[in-house]
């Protein structure tokens, strides 16, 4: 249950569980079971320290949402994994969605700092008795030094930083009309809306072309896949087992053409020869033989990675 390793595609339909290991080809991200943390709170005053807008009639709790602050729903919180010592905390059914904004953040050049982000924390709106979007694990809090809350917007963000996440459905406090909160942002969609923005990122109507191989943060050193008759569909023991039927699975789903299949069969290798010879004639270093080795799977992984960002930017709201 907690921290399971996801070996095969990723097929992100909210209604499973979320936990596992995600890979954007650029150092992977994890979803575990809340690991129970919440912002540090700089006063005994439960109200303090949130700077969000309540806007009267626009609650997380009429967009589906469930109850927020002081009912707060602990059992739907999950922990992204961004590194190390960046964890965030949020609302399972977004969960893959910070994930992907996060990644997206930091690769295009913003880096997050640990220790200054947040997410889920069980409080009301600072100064009020509203229940603050951050109680219902839909907000998070980024490079809190740096974008303080305040009567004016102070903020080290480039412009793209909160344009990237509106166009997911966030909402930037750094433009709210009164106080700023530039640190903070807030999912302002539905659930319905979320459950959807989540499965388009990875499930686009044309096929299986969006998806991701999960857990795909590299083969074991030396392993590779490939045909049944060679027996080298198997890990470093030579064993069968789930796994290896899961990396196969993922590898047919991410390669062009390819049918899906959890055996490594000779129609699967010819599929792989002929995208690994178009890759290698693209410039990629990877054998052509048909055989998944680590170049490979790691060349599948940007190509899954390129089709999920040429997918485009799935808007939630009009
Ligand atoms: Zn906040």
């Amino acid at each position: 249950m907690t921290d399971q390793k996801h070996t095969g595609d990723v097929e992100l339909d909210p209604s499973d569980e979320v936990e596992g290991e995600y890979d954007d080809g650029a150092g992977g991200f994890t979803i575990v079971e809340w690991d129970g943390s919440q912002p540090p709170e700089d006063s005994v005053d439960a109200c303090q320290g949130e700077g969000d807008i309540f806007e009267g009639g626009a609650t997380a709790a009429k967009r589906g949402w469930g109850p927020g602050w002081p009912h707060c729903q602990t059992a739907m919180m999950r922990t992204v994994v961004v590194n190390d010592t960046l964890k965030l905390s949020v609302h399972r059914d977004i969960a893959p969605l910070v994930w992907l904004l996060c990644s997206r953040t930091e690769s295009k050049g913003y880096a997050l700092r640990s220790g200054q982000c947040w997410g889920f924390a069980c409080r009301c709106i600072r100064n009020s008795d509203e229940p603050s979007n951050h109680s219902w694990g839909l907000a998070v809090d980024l490079n809190s030094l740096a974008n303080p809350m305040g009567s004016t917007l102070v903020t080290d963000m480039p412009s793209w930083v909160p344009q990237l996440w509106k166009e997911f459905g966030f909402r930037w406090g750094g433009s709210y009309q009164g106080r700023k909160d530039a640190m903070h942002f807030e999912y302002m969609g539905s659930k319905v809306e979320a459950t959807s923005v989540v499965k388009s990122l990875v499930d686009k109507p044309a096929g299986r072309s969006g998806r991701m191989p999960r857990g795909a943060s590299g083969l074991p050193p030396g392993h590779v896949y490939g045909p049944d008759a060679g027996n080298r569909a198997s890990w470093h023991d030579g064993s069968e087992s789930a796994q290896t039927a899961n990396a196969v699975e993922a590898i047919s789903n991410a390669v062009p053409g390819a049918a899906r299949t959890r055996r490594y069969t000779v129609e699967l290798q010819a599929s792989v020869k002929a995208w690994q010879r178009a890759a290698k004639a693209d410039g990629s270093d990877v054998r052509t033989d048909g055989v998944v080795d680590d170049d490979t799977w790691q060349a599948l992984v940007r190509l899954c990675r390129r089709r999920v960002r040429a997918s485009g930017v799935p808007s939630p709201r009009p």
